[in-house]
């Protein structure tokens, strides 16, 4: 077995314990593994591991592993701050968006999605931590760009997402998640697609589970530190 293969397994017992904890169902939580920085080669180890959905951050790094990567049926995920510039590629090659944050990426994203594609399935990234210099909608203003998304026919608003700040304090880590939580089960009461709350990371992924994340974006527990891969090479 792999060390690839022995982390998925670890963060998939997390995943489990942290949902019964919740009394919730695991079922209902999907993993997303997170693999910027880490080659195609760790991609398929985790791919043989049996995971089929992947988080990419940077478009040209991810455009040549889903090149590389071509014949695996990957559902891939665009995480990362999205650029102007950068709408049309992503539109293409990936899946699923979760960092929208403004109306012209929207439309940007719509009008470049493939006909021969399904609607491109986006989440709305909130600044549930109030800081300036993350990235996200503030709470409440997710409503009106999530009334713009509905009018864009290739785009199928999914939910909401955030990065709250690192934090050890595991009741400011829940307070942040409760948050996100509240504002998407509003937007689920008019739209019973916008269903995905996409939420939780290596270090704080039970809290995510207590509060309701339905979708975990992990790295570093399965791929290894990033910084160490990077001096490695
Ligand atoms: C890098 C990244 C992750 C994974 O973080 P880890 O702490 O390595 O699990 C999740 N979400 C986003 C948006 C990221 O950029």
């Amino acid at each position: 077995m792999t060390i690839i293969a022995e982390n998925l397994q670890a963060v998939h017992d997390r995943i489990r314990r942290a949902a019964a904890a919740a009394h919730r169902s695991a079922e209902d939580i999907r993993l997303l593994a997170v693999s910027k920085t880490f080659d195609a080669s760790a991609i398929n180890a985790a791919w043989q591991a049996g995971q089929r959905a992947f988080g990419e951050n940077f478009v040209q790094e991810a455009l040549d592993k889903i090149a590389g990567l071509n014949d695996f049926d990957i559902e891939w995920h665009f995480i990362g701050p999205v650029q102007g510039n950068k709408t049309r590629p992503i539109a293409e090659h990936f899946a699923w968006v979760h960092s929208i944050e403004r109306e012209k990426i929207a439309q940007r994203l719509n009008d470049a999605r493939p006909a021969h594609l399904p609607p491109l399935n986006v989440l709305i990234q909130v600044n549930v931590s109030g800081e300036s210099s993350k990235s996200g909608v503030a709470p409440g203003q997710e409503r009106a760009l999530a009334a713009m998304i509905r009018t864009l026919p290739r785009l199928r608003l999914r939910g909401l997402m955030a990065i709250p700040e690192p934090t050890p304090d595991a009741t400011l880590q829940r307070r942040r998640f409760a948050l996100l939580q509240s504002l998407q089960q509003e937007l689920q009461s008019d739209d019973s697609s916008a269903n995905t709350l996409s939420m939780g990371m290596s270090d704080d992924l039970e809290a995510a589970i207590a509060e309701g994340s339905t979708m975990v974006r992990i790295g570093t527990a399965i791929f290894g530190s990033r910084k160490a891969v990077k001096s490695g090479h």
